[in-house]
């Protein structure tokens, strides 16, 4: 299993791995740190939707001003990071003392101080504190369930796992044409940007339209990549 997107990267290595009904001493003391000098979350399609329709924006305007568009070296997926405030290094989302999109903060942000990994054959779902934990200790603590639901992450967890398949799909489709050296390989990215970032219709639920955007992508990317 790879380490999904997020703020996982520096401290992966020192990770422990929790199990659904175990319990682990945490309760946000709302210090804000996990919203300074983040210059590692990356965004998924849900995550820029929910911004979008939380700030009643276009995704792609959005992207456009809040965001860094790259391809991604190892999977030659086109990829979004939300950039930091050039003067502070903090999240432009931070405001005071609070984040400003709270309700559609992104998936890292709702897991924090966990991290997520998913099995992109199976769907499974793996979660990890990293330690050691911030925020206050919580006596008893609460269970992994518990954390999950009340953060808002267990109700997004199958769009999540069906969007970590996707991309490894579409990845490995990339990679085997020979990624940035096929001679379409700009235009295929242009055009699964489109499908995963930015064909949204607000007023519409996200889920059916990832799987729209995703049935009409496959017979153009094999045609590109043939
Ligand atoms: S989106 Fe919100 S929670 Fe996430 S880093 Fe920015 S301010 Fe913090
Ligand atoms: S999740 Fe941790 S770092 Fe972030 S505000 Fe809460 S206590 Fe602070």
């Amino acid at each position: 299993m790879t380490p999904e997107p997020g703020r996982m990267t520096e401290t992966w290595g020192n990770c422990q791995p929790i199990a659904a009904g175990e319990r682990f001493a945490f309760v946000c003391a709302g210090c804000g740190d996990c919203c300074r000098a983040r210059r590692d979350l990356v965004l998924s399609g849900y995550d820029l939707y929910r911004i979008a329709r939380r700030l009643s924006l276009s995704p792609r305007i959005v992207a456009g001003a809040f965001c860094k568009s790259y391809v991604a070296p190892q999977s030659c997926l086109p990829t979004l990071r939300l950039t930091p405030d050039p003067k502070t290094g903090n999240c432009r989302f931070f405001e005071g003392s609070a984040c400003a999109i709270h309700a559609a903060r992104p998936l890292a942000c709702a897991l924090y101080p966990l991290g997520q990994s998913i099995d992109t054959v199976t769907a499974q779902t793996a979660y990890f504190a990293q330690l050691p934990l911030c925020g206050a200790s919580a006596g008893a603590g609460q269970t992994l369930q518990d954390y999950l639901q009340n953060s808002g992450v267990q109700e997004r967890a199958g769009a999540d796992a069906r969007w970590a398949m996707v991309c490894t799909q579409i990845s490995a489709q990339l990679l085997a044409a020979g990624g940035a050296e096929h001679p379409h390989f700009a235009a295929a990215v242009k055009r699964i940007e489109r499908a995963l970032y930015y064909d949204y219709a607000l007023g519409d639920e996200f889920y059916p339209q990832f799987q729209q955007n995703i049935a009409a992508l496959q017979p153009i990317l094999d045609k590109l990549l043939a």
